[in-house]
Parts: structure tokens; C-alpha cells; sequence
């Protein structure tokens, strides 16, 4: 088993990508703690692994909360080895520049820019406490490329955690502590499940897949696994793209 001994926190893990990392952290060894704003989401979650497995509510945009789930993880399972700061928003009226309102950036900003500097500021320290980990920051493949429908809050947020996980990873790799982000393309989760139900929307973002189709949450999990374990014990720093080949493509084929 690829993470046995080991100890992660997963934030967001009452839906999507979170849930599948956190179902499939648990199968490789790893005893989970699942993280949500949504309290019931994560004891669903975790009830689904059993034993293995503890919910803990938390708002992430909150310093007291990150403080208080990283203890929550040290007291429940010894130690923590793993963080992965996957807990973002999406924000249906984040659009232009020009029209995105300022309430709509600090509430985009606050969670999936400011919440992954408190998981690290908070999780470092354990980590250290631990003998080293892991790291894994959730950014998106819209932080290295425009995006076709504008979401300035939501890129800015994003690009953010790159050029943060990049300072984190070169001031702890000494230390044993790696940190990555992982970028993932268009995914089949809720977060983008109202915009995807538009099959106008559906199809402008479609035609840009090399691929022709979006991501499945467990296709994200199966790269944060490998972020996660001794498998990339080289890897830190890195902006670990898995996007289906959009990056790649300057004109995707019919
Ligand atoms: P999701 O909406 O399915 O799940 C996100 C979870 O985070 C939810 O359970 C939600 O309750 C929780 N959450 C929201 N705000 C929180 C807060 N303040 N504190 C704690 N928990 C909170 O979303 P997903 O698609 O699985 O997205 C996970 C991550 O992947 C996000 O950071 C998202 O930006 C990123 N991402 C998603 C896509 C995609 O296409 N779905 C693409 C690129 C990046």
C-alpha cells in the first residue's frame, strides 16, 4: 500500500476531487482526516471509509479552524504526514475584470487563496513535528493559461497558490517537506456542475479538451496519491498539470 503509516488531512473532502482522495488515500494505508465546511458531507465521507477516518467541520477562510483541525489530526492519529489543500469555490457571478464585484473577490480570495496559506501556515509545523510530508495545494490549469470564460477572481486565487506552493516548497525542501500544486482541467464534480448543465457553456469549454471529454474526481485523486507518497520523493515545487492535454494544445482536434 502506497500511504501506509502515514497520516493525511484532506480539506474539502465532503465532495468531488477531496472525497475521491479521500476514499482513495484510505485504501492505500493512510488514516484520513476528512475536512469540510459541510459538516454533514464529511462524516459522510469518512463513514463511508470507517475506522480509518475521522470528520472534522471546518471553514478553511478561518485561521482558529485551520489551527484547530491540524491539532484535531495530531490528537486523533499521532501525527500528520500529508496535507492536501484541495478545498476551493467557484463563484457564479466571478466573471470580467471589469464586473466581478469586490465581495465576490474577497469571498473567492478568502477561501482558495487565504485558506491554503492557513492550511500550510497551521500544517507546516506538524509536518515538521512528523519528520517531514507532503504537501499538495490545489490550484488550476487556469492559473498558467487564460481561461475562455472569464473568472478573475477564481485564476488570480489560483495563480496565487502556484507562486505560493513554489516559495513553500523551496524554504522547506531541506526540512523534508515538499509541496506541490496540482492542476487539474475541467472535472465532472458539483463545483462545476451548474455551469456544465448549460450545454452552451458545456461545449465552449469541451472543444478546448485534446481529449474530448472532462475529468473524473477519481483521475484527480490517482495524482494527488502520487504527490502524496514516497513515489515522487523527487517531486517539489512542481506545477503538476492534469488537464487532458489542454495546456498542450494550440488548436484541439475535431
Ligand atoms: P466540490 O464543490 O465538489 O467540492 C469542494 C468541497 O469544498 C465541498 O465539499 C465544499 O463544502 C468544500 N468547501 C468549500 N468551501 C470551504 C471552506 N471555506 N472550508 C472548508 N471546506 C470548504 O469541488 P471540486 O470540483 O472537487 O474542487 C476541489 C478543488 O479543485 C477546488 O479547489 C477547485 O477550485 C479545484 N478545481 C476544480 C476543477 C473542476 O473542474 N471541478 C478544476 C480545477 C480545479
Amino acid at each position: 500500500m502506497r500511504l501506509e503509516n502515514k497520516v493525511a488531512l484532506i480539506t474539502g473532502g465532503g465532495s468531488g476531487i477531496g472525497k475521491a482522495s479521500c476514499l482513495l488515500f484510505a485504501k492505500e494505508g493512510a488514516k484520513v482526516v476528512v475536512v469540510d465546511l459541510k459538516k454533514e458531507a464529511a462524516e459522510a465521507t469518512a463513514n463511508e471509509i470507517g475506522d480509518n477516518a475521522r470528520a472534522f467541520a471546518a471553514d478553511i477562510s478561518k485561521a482558529s479552524d485551520c489551527e484547530a483541525m491540524v491539532k484535531f489530526a495530531e490528537e486523533t492519529f499521532g501525527k500528520l504526514n500529508v496535507v492536501f489543500n484541495n478545498a476551493g469555490i467557484f463563484h457564479p457571478n466571478d466573471e470580467s475584470v471589469t464586473n466581478t464585484t469586490e465581495a465576490i473577490w474577497d469571498m473567492v480570495i478568502n477561501v482558495n487563496l487565504k485558506g491554503v496559506f492557513l492550511g500550510c501556515q497551521y500544517a507546516i509545523p506538524a509536518l515538521l513535528r512528523a519528520g517531514g510530508g507532503s504537501i499538495i495545494n490545489t490550484a488550476s490549469f487556469v492559473a498558467i493559461m487564460g481561461a475562455a470564460v472569464p473568472q478573475i477572481a477564481y485564476t488570480a486565487s489560483k495563480g496565487g497558490v502556484l507562486a505560493m506552493t513554489r516559495e513553500i516548497a523551496v524554504e522547506f525542501a531541506r526540512q523534508n517537506i515538499r509541496a506541490n500544486s496540482l492542476c487539474p482541467g475541467p472535472v465532472e464534480t458539483p463545483l462545476l456542475a451548474e455551469l456544465l448543465a448549460d450545454s452552451a457553456r458545456r461545449n465552449r469549454r469541451l472543444v478546448h479538451i485534446p481529449m474530448g471529454r472532462f475529468a473524473k474526481a477519481e483521475e484527480m485523486a490517482n495524482a494527488a496519491l502520487f504527490l502524496a507518497s514516497d513515489e515522487s520523493s523527487f517531486v517539489t515545487g512542481t506545477s503538476f498539470l492534469v488537464d487532458g492535454g489542454i495546456s498542450g494544445a494550440y488548436i484541439t482536434p475535431e
